[in-house]
């Protein structure tokens, strides 16, 4: 049985120094998720590792770190989705929780829903979370653009993870602070099924990030996911995923992917995608700040 793990820190533009910071974060997460993986521990255990390692690192746009609004507040979604049995949970808009993604783990175990702003504060805190005061998440770079309204290049981007046990079983997560300078009360994509994420156990689990508004109307986690049928390597699924949403829609977009095989892809439109995985196949994980330009039919 192949075990895998694969780890995105976002569709964005990623400029030279900060390449160090995305791949080392990257490492590190992929390591935490990997560790668990390992020694037997389930694909729900290493998304989670994986993505908390993530939401604590201010180079990726989840929870510390996270991105402004225009109020100069941050807002946080996150979700899980098990394939295993279509089990899913999320927080949308939620303020002064550290890791958004073990709150929407939990509501996954619970009962699958979705849940938003105080009433998955309120959930979070009856449920024993690590909460903070919702300004204790802003760094003072996100807050010196904010107060500047500097058209910024190299913003964070959400953060996710695909995992795959020994007992075969696929999780997909996502994490996000949503989008630099949106409007209060904006929600994107990445903690609604279909879009940021998607895990069928027979077929495929995928994580996606970029523009949430371009994202939805094309369900790209769950296209991504369909495209896996008839055996399509997770790579070539993963590009078509992307050409899909740009034939259809404009705006930029990632995806990470693996399959029940244990085969992993991954594509994006941006300029930079920081991408690090691991499987049972390989000698020593393999992290990337971008994809080569050459598309994978092509590739000999
Ligand atoms: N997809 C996220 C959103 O629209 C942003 C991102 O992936 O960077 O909220």
């Amino acid at each position: 049985m192949t075990v895998a793990i694969i780890v995105h820190g976002g569709a964005k533009t990623i400029s030279n120094d900060k390449a160090k910071a995305n791949i080392d974060g990257c490492t590190a997460a992929l390591e935490a998720g990997w560790a668990i993986l390992q020694r037997g521990g389930s694909a729900k255990d290493a998304v989670e590792a994986a993505i908390r390692v993530l939401e604590d690192d201010p180079t990726f746009n989840a929870s510390m770190g996270a991105t402004l609004d225009t109020d100069g507040e941050v807002y946080l979604d996150a979700a899980m989705m098990d394939g295993s049995n279509l089990g899913w949970g999320g927080v949308v808009a939620v303020q002064g929780v550290s890791h958004p993604i073990s709150v929407a783990r939990k509501i996954m175990d619970d009962k699958p829903r979705l849940l938003a702003s105080e009433g998955a504060e309120r959930y979070a805190r009856e449920h024993g979370f690590e909460m903070c005061k919702p300004s204790n998440l802003i760094t003072l770079e996100q807050r010196q653009h904010w107060e500047k309204e500097e058209a910024v290049l190299d913003r964070p981007a959400t953060v996710g993870c695909v995992a795959l046990d020994d007992s075969g079983t696929l999780v997909a997560g996502t994490s996000t602070g949503g989008v630099a300078n949106q409007p209060p009360g904006r929600v994107g994509d990445s903690a609604i099924v279909g879009c940021g994420l998607y895990a069928d156990g027979k077929v495929g689990a995928c994580s996606t990030t970029g523009d949430g508004e371009s994202i939805i109307p094309v369900v790209l986690a769950k296209t991504a996911v369909d495209l896996l049928a008839q055996d399509r390597h997770p790579d070539e699924a993963a590009q078509m995923a992307i050409e899909t949403l740009k034939q259809k829609v404009t705006g930029e977009a990632g995806c990470i992917l693996i399959d029940p095989q244990g085969r992993v892809g991954w594509a994006h439109n941006s300029q930079g995608m920081a991408v690090a995985y691991m499987t049972t196949e390989m000698d020593k994980p393999e992290v990337f700040t971008r994809k080569e330009s050459k598309p994978y039919s092509q590739k000999d």
